[in-house]
């Protein structure tokens, strides 16, 4: 069953994507070679709490950390660890709020120093295909047609669009009804209705779709280990526009590439 939100609740779930924001752009001015990347989780973790919020993902279903870090042939849901970062890898850092009973949830992927042109142009495609996405993320449209929007836009790249992993809905649970593929017909799927809350967030492969799950019953990685993307957010519906609740500006402004 999908939970539409009253316009109070959003600018609660508004409220707390605030502080995200600014939690990952805490962990952008860090992103740089030889940093461990539990110190990006114990920053954000740190941050979060001092603003009065809860990190979501912390626990959520045992999982370890406050931040999923994934690097390179890593999709998602990654371990921080003692890792430390190198020149040329990419590192996605997803992150969510839990603020006044809503969560928000939003993901950037870094490059670390140099990368290669192909991940570097990877990097920025997915990134436009998450706006791609929330162009058609509108009233009255369908998942479907915002699912396309992202698959049409990567696909002409000949890149693999992970299928097993999807947005989302969310609210007061991290994760509610609809699903949101980054794949689909346009047309189709639920109606976008007023108060709907939901996570875009296209994972795009530089090479073939599939993944596979890694022993530590969570790491997800490309089976052809090539690198993968991530960029999320979380956005509102309304009859008088879409609203994009989370903010990735904290990150623009710290980091540059
Ligand atoms: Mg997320
Ligand atoms: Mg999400």
């Amino acid at each position: 069953m999908v939970k539409y939100k009253t316009r109070e609740e959003v600018e609660l779930i508004k409220e707390g994507a605030q502080i995200l924001g600014k939690a990952h752009g805490e962990v952008a001015k860090m992103i740089s070679p030889g940093v461990k990347t539990i110190e990006l989780d114990i920053r954000a973790e740190e941050f979060i709490r001092d603003h009065g919020g809860v990190p979501s993902f912390k626990n959520f279903n045992g999982f370890p950390a406050s931040l999923c870090i994934s690097l390179n042939e890593n999709v998602v849901h990654g371990f921080p660890g003692e890792y430390e970062l190198r020149e040329g890898d990419i590192i996605s850092v997803d992150c969510g709020v839990y603020y006044k009973g809503f969560h928000s949830d939003s993901a950037y992927t870094y490059p670390v120093g140099q990368v290669s042109d192909e991940v570097e142009q990877l990097l920025k495609v997915t990134k436009e295909s998450l706006y791609k996405g929330i162009e058609k993320a509108l009233y009255g449209n369908r998942i479907g047609d915002l699912a396309y929007a992202i698959q049409d836009y990567v696909e002409d790249f000949g890149y693999g669009i992970v299928r097993e992993l999807v947005g989302h809905g969310l609210g007061r649970d991290l994760h509610e009804s609809p699903e949101v593929p980054n794949y689909g017909k346009r047309g189709k799927g639920p109606l976008l209705k007023e108060g709907l809350v939901i996570a875009i967030e296209p994972m795009i492969n530089l090479g073939s779709r599939n993944v596979v799950q890694e022993a530590d019953g969570w790491t997800i990685r490309t089976a052809d280990r090539k690198p993968s993307a991530h960029f999320e957010h979380t956005v509102a519906i309304f009859r008088e526009g879409t609203e994009v609740l989370t903010t990735h500006k904290y990150i623009e402004e710290n980091f540059k590439f």
